[in-house]
């Protein structure tokens, strides 16, 4: 989405096909989790070669194939370009189903690959996507910028506005839903996760900036907005607090929601608060694990724990609005230490969600990863999907999952 701002604001005509976007009216959509999440619709495929001995179904979700089809062919005028974007490096096979897709219907329009897959297996990408040019990392990047218009044959114009490109949300008709991203990147560089790959450093949007375009959804009548930061807490005074007291100022009737962990050590008096008044409604924590001592990351000691929860009680929050994420199958990982960190939740009146690992190639856990995994991670990005818990020893199993679904009920 972010995408498509730059090429309109480059003065490129436009248009977006979310094939996860439930307003299409001749598609059967199964009903929302709540708040406009999920679910989707979903078809059962073929398993590949690869994943046979798994024990799940492997499922395409979204628009059906044939609805997307038809919606590329009704296109006018041809487009001159596509952009396909990409999420979790083990999903890419529907990223290069849509890609062969595109193809057949406009076999001489060059098409873009960018997104997490390719920023984070390029050479993968490169070798099977079939797209005319894989991009790395923000489409902003000026050498990205300039890859693009190269490839269509054209003097790149100036990159337009600030180095947060925002995202196209008016090109949805009815959004339920809509999200905020006031940051890029998370300056904890955890050893398991992407945020520093995807988004090296960290920096902020200004104020003005998230209004432009958290007010015309408000206008529009959006009363959900997920903020999509990593780091949402860090440097709060920038934007975060100063838009927080504009909302309360106005009395906004939204819900917010933080589906990306908020960082405990920064849940002051104050902030709390400010985000109970403000609307805060799905609060969401990255406890991680119980074992403050021997953690992989820097993030959080016990007494700034003791400290968060309490502060996020003493705002008004109820137990059932708020959630910690517990890591789970990280290489080597004792089951033991996952035990202990729900039990651990559960005692602070904190409901645990299970965030299971999948090993990031160039993190700097994948190294550790691809020893204790049997499958061949760097090879294959299918092996990378936490749903198989590459790492976890035995891998999944309906038992395991049945024990383990028990023990985080709440
Ligand atoms: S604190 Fe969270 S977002 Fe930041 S690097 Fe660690 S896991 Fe990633």
């Amino acid at each position: 989405m972010t995408c498509l701002q730059l090429f309109r604001q480059a003065g490129a005509r436009t248009a977006l096909l979310d094939c996860l976007d439930p307003t299409w009216s001749d598609v059967d959509w199964p009903g929302s989790k709540g708040y406009h999440t999920g679910n989707y619709p979903k078809v059962g495929l073929e398993k590949p070669g690869c994943l046979q001995r798994v024990p799940r179904q492997y499922s395409r979700y979204g628009l059906p194939q044939a609805a997307v089809s038809t919606a590329l062919s009704r296109l006018r005028p041809l487009p001159d370009l596509v952009v396909v974007t990409s999420i979790m490096t083990y999903w890419y096979p529907g990223v290069l189903a849509a890609i062969e897709l595109v193809r057949s219907i406009y076999p001489k329009v060059p098409i873009v690959l960018g997104g997490i897959y390719a920023t984070l297996c390029p050479v993968h990408a490169r070798q099977n996507a079939g797209a005319d040019l894989i991009i790395q990392g923000p489409v902003e990047d000026e050498s990205n910028w300039r890859r693009i218009w190269r490839l269509l044959q054209e003097t790149p114009p100036q990159i337009p506005g600030s180095s947060h490109a925002r995202p196209a949300l008016d090109l949805y008709p009815e959004p339920g839903f809509s999200i905020l991203l006031g940051s890029r990147g998370c300056p904890f560089h955890c050893a398991y996760c992407a945020s520093d790959i995807l988004n090296p450093g960290f920096s902020q949007r200004s104020l003005k900036e998230v209004k432009s375009d958290l007010r015309p959804e408000m206008e529009r009548g959006v009363k959900d907005f997920a903020f999509y930061d990593d780091a949402l807490l860090v440097k709060s005074g920038t934007w975060l607090i100063p838009l927080l007291e504009e909302l309360v100022a106005d009395g906004a009737s939204i819900r917010l929601h933080t589906p990306n962990a908020l960082h405990v050590r920064f849940l002051s008096p104050k902030v709390c608060k400010l985000l109970r008044q403000a609307g805060l409604t799905t609060v969401r924590l990255g406890l991680e694990t119980a074992d403050f001592s021997e953690r992989r990351d820097r993030k959080l000691c016990g007494r700034e724990w003791e400290e968060g929860i309490r502060n996020l009680f003493a705002a008004g929050f109820r137990s059932e609005q708020i959630g910690a994420y517990i890591l789970f199958g990280l290489p080597g990982q004792d089951p033991e230490e996952v035990v202990q960190a729900v039990n651990f939740a559960k005692r602070y009146r904190i409901r645990p969600h299970l965030a299971h690992y999948s090993p990031i190639p160039g993190s700097r856990l994948f190294a550790e990863a691809k020893k204790y995994s049997p499958y061949p991670l760097e090879e294959e990005p299918l092996f990378q999907n936490n749903s198989i818990w590459p790492c976890f020893k035995g891998g999944f199993t309906w038992q395991a999952q049945t024990y383990w679904k028990g023990l985080v009920a709440y």
